[in-house]
């Protein structure tokens, strides 16, 4: 049995319309001889709508209730895509999380996948031809209804295809697949034809938001093909894969950025052991992510710590680290929201030094002052004001030969 899943984004599902192309697509899957797995998000806008719905009548809404209510943006989905079907004559039904059922954790709001009855799914793929399955959503071991986190539809899918061993796992969106960065910003963006796991995993933590992050590190886990793709046109997108050679001859396969950073920057603290465990402990403890971590040479027994954490979190960690204070000692707390944070990604650069001298150059010849630096294996990260994103996701791109097909060759 050849089994296709295809998950579709809230704009592909937004109305009557939208459905009947996405029907035309399953249609498609269907002749070619798949059974076919469709997941579904809430209509476009339907899950904001939901959560200031709920806003309107808590201040704090109880994290349970919250996601039952959210649940029902996707419940609405398939409930009137399998109407669809079953009026063209095809054997299908719709399926909620809690039905086949996709089992989480109780973290509500975020929660995590931690089984999904195989067996079960099977029994239903081998009696309909198309199972029409909520994204989003599962069931918590106390029986209550969990979703999966903002995006969350891209990893049922992935998860889905895993499980059912499925010949790929196609994500219908609305742009032709991932390119080499905004094209909003960027005009010579191009679209790439694949992508490895960990770059793609790179691109979402830096809060692109084409795939949820947890479906890429399923997808990688499982080994599944990822293929992110339009609904309303024929490009066959780009499918994140795992890593051959070819991949690796490329140096850098696109610029990301992330504008909802700040800095924080904790002054003159005692430059002994436990002073940094005493100044993040607490702030991870709150659940918060931290970012670029950089602790100044130390002057006369003092230093400074700066890192950077998303704007969200400012309020939070800014109370922790007042709190602590005590503890640490600093001489203060300075914030600073302007600014964003900017990568060059590429799995190339294992193997090939000198990507992160091309790209300090590059800025340098557009004037950008760089205000802290990270690495990994595979990302060269520069925090810079935010006024210069713009310019530098450009001149980057430029740098690096981006807007030719095959990037900037390493030989
Ligand atoms: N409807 C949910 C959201 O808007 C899940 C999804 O669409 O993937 O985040
Ligand atoms: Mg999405």
């Amino acid at each position: 049995m050849r089994i296709l899943v295809q998950k579709y984004g809230g704009t592909s599902v937004a109305g009557v319309d939208r459905m009947r192309q996405v029907k035309a697509r399953v249609e498609k899957g269907l002749a070619e001889g798949f059974k076919v797995v469709v997941v579904l998000s809430a209509m476009s806008g339907e899950t904001n709508r939901l959560l200031g719905l709920a806003r309107e009548f808590s201040a704090d809404p109880d994290p349970a209730e919250c996601d039952s209510l959210l649940t029902t943006g996707e419940q609405v989905s398939v409930a009137l895509f399998a109407m669809l079907l079953k009026d063209a004559g095809i054997k299908c039904r719709s399926v909620l999380g809690h039905q086949i059922p996709i089992l989480t954790n109780n973290n509500y709001g975020r929660a995590r996948i931690l089984e999904i009855d195989k067996a079960r799914l099977m029994d239903l793929i081998e009696e309909f031809d198309v199972l029409v399955v909520a994204g989003f959503q599962g069931v918590s071991c106390h029986g209550r209804l969990t979703t999966l986190g903002r995006g969350g539809s891209d990893t049922t899918g992935v998860a889905l295809a895993a499980a059912l061993c499925a010949e790929v796992c196609e994500i219908y969106t609305d742009v032709k697949g991932v390119y080499t960065t905004d094209p909003n910003i960027c005009s010579t963006a191009r679209k790439l034809d694949r992508i490895t796991y960990d770059e793609m995993l790179e691109y979402s933590s830096m809060g692109a938001k084409v795939l949820q992050i947890r479906s890429v590190e399923f997808a990688k886990k499982y080994n599944v093909p990822v293929r992110v793709r339009s609904t309303f046109c024929d490009d066959p997108g780009t499918l994140v894969t795992q890593e051959d050679e070819q991949m690796e001859d490329v140096l850098v396969s696109g610029i990301a950025y992330d504008k909802d950073q700040c800095r924080i920057t904790v002054a003159n603290v005692m430059d002994r052991p436990g002073v940094a465990a005493s100044i993040f402990s607490p702030i991870a403890d709150a659940g918060i992510l931290v970012d670029m971590i950089v602790q100044n040479t130390s002057r006369e027994g003092r230093t400074d710590m700066t890192f950077t954490v998303t704007r969200a979190d400012l309020e939070k960690t800014l109370a922790i680290l007042s709190r602590n204070n005590k503890d640490i000692g600093a001489e203060g707390v300075q914030h600073d929201l302007n600014v964003c944070k900017i990568s060059v990604i590429g799995v190339g650069m294992r193997n090939h030094s000198g990507v992160a001298a091309m790209m300090f150059t590059c800025l340098r010849n557009e004037n950008i002052n760089i205000l802290m630096i990270s690495t990994s294996e595979i990302k060269i990260t520069c925090l810079i004001e935010g006024k210069y994103l713009e310019l530098a996701v450009r001149a980057l791109h430029d740098a690096f030969g981006l807007d030719k097909p095959g990037g900037d060759r390493v030989c």
